[in-house]
């Protein structure tokens, strides 16, 4: 990388430090991104010339406003609601809502930002975007789960549209709160578009798949990385973090592809399972019962619970990180390496720190960074729009078929991408530089956008 390109690119990133504040998260995955740009501004320095990385790390819109709810026992609650629509230069402002205590303006950025290079490698048309409230939903009624997403939409409808915006689910959102979302957007605009919200319930335009697409997708993703080395999952002990929507069901097809998964996890500890986790106990506690991942101990007394354990410090050969961002530092990543680990692929969004990522890196392991790795998700979620759109309904297997497909396309545009710039087999640099170009390239002819 030529002294120029380096100095803009220190230049690009010092600026967003400056003008988003107190945002450590977004300012972490604005320097992941830029920092491996290097060579690709180099060949191509029309992308500098037209300030393509500072228009991108600007969002294009952001929508901070108040949601007042009232809880069963009659007591108000105000609580902080946010979108932050980055990018529309591929499609609509697509990506999830996400509802935690943690959520604040730097993780919606964080997350934004991912999502724009996430969804351009998808090929479909979607531009990034990302939204959420610190509302945590834990220990919540229905009802008052009921009422805060109808508070939430109230606001929030003015700025959605299937052909402006189109929120999905993650941490914290799933089928429940987006029925509620979607009813209460449909009370408000007097429209029933289907379109304007995915991970939608099969009895109100969902897609089948959509609910296992981003678990699913990273197992396809894994299996395509293992291929590179002429393994599979067969016999490979594997660690699942979390016990959400994503692990449950990359829990599930790697037990389909022959792989073992010994150990998942939630906020409060680890559950190691030396025959393998019981991906239906762990559905019935999670989707059915909402109970906490100790309790898998009363149906398989021979496993073990670790509260507040350290699910990385177990051996294994694939490590699948899907709880959340951080969850994997340098010290669990040299755990991981030094228990013979060779593939890492990452579920969550970014779930490993720097410092782990460059461990991985300098090993020379598998490492798939999530913006290709878990774009299952929302590729699925584009196949919901596609359906919406035509009044149609895919069957389960030629949807999940689709879905393999996506995702081995984004796996050899990857490890093509990293190739052609010289760097054979890295994935975070093919991820980067492929999900960029696109917005890229279709950024400059559409004028100063
Ligand atoms: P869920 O809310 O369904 O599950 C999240 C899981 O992670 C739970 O087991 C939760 O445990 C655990 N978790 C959350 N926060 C923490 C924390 N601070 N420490 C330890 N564990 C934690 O969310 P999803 O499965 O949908 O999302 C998981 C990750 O995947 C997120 O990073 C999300 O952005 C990403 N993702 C999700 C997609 C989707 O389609 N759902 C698409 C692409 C990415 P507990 O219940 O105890 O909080």
């Amino acid at each position: 990388m030529s002294q120029i390109v380096e100095n803009r690119i220190n230049e690009i990133y010092e600026q967003v430090v400056r003008r988003n504040p107190g945002e450590a998260e977004f300012h972490q995955a604005v320097k992941e991104v830029i920092e491996t740009l290097g060579v690709v501004l180099a060949r191509h320095p029309e992308y500098l010339d037209q300030k393509l990385i500072e228009r991108i790390c600007e969002p294009e819109r952001q929508i901070i406003f108040r949601v007042p709810w009232v809880d069963d026992a009659g007591e108000i609650h105000i609580n902080r609601g946010f979108r932050v629509q980055f990018s529309s230069a591929l499609g609509p402002y697509k990506g999830g809502l996400r509802f935690h205590p943690s959520v604040y303006l730097g993780i919606i950025k964080f997350l934004g930002f991912e999502q724009i290079f996430k969804n351009a490698l998808t090929g479909m048309p979607i531009g990034g975007a990302k939204g959420g409230s610190d509302f945590d939903p834990k220990g919540k009624s229905d009802n008052e789960i009921m009422r805060f997403c109808q508070s939430f939409m109230t606001e929030l409808h003015r700025h959605l549209g299937e052909y402006i915006d189109v929120p999905a689910g993650d941490i914290g959102v799933g089928g429940r709160e987006i029925g509620y979302l979607f009813g209460q957007y449909k009370r408000l605009t007097n429209r029933y578009e289907a379109g304007v919200l995915t991970g939608k319930g099969m009895s109100y335009g969902g897609s089948l798949v959509r609910r296992e697409a981003t678990g699913y997708g990273l197992a396809f993703f894994m299996k395509e990385m293992l291929a590179t080395r002429g393994q599979d999952f067969a016999g490979k002990r594997c660690l699942v973090s979390g016990s959400g929507n994503v692990a449950i069901y990359a829990i599930e097809k790697v037990h389909e592809l022959g792989g073992k998964v010994i150990a998942c996890s939630d906020s409060n500890g680890v559950i190691y399972d030396e025959n393998g986790i019981n991906i239906e106990t762990v559905k019935r506690l999670k989707e059915v019962e909402r109970r906490r991942i100790s309790d898998y101990k009363e149906f398989h007394p021979n496993a073990d619970y670790r509260a507040n354990g350290n699910i990385w410090e177990i051996p294994c050969d694939v490590a699948l990180p899907c709880a959340t961002q951080n969850e994997l530092n340098e010290a669990s990543a040299i755990k991981l390496l030094n228990n013979g680990c060779m593939a890492v692929a990452e579920g969550a969004n970014m779930p490993t720190t720097p410092a782990a990522i460059k461990l991985f890196r300098e090993a020379k392991i598998l490492y798939g960074p999530g913006k290709a790795t878990n774009a299952g998700g929302v590729a699925t979620s584009a196949l919901e729009m596609q359906q919406n759109a035509c009044r149609d309904s895919w069957n389960f297997d030629f949807t999940e078929t689709k879905l393999e497909g996506i995702m081995q396309g984004i796996h050899a545009s990857c490890f093509e991408t990293a190739a052609e710039y010289g760097f054979p087999g890295d994935y975070l640099i093919g991820a980067n530089i492929a999900g960029f170009r696109k917005v890229a390239d279709a950024m400059i002819p559409l004028g100063l956008i």
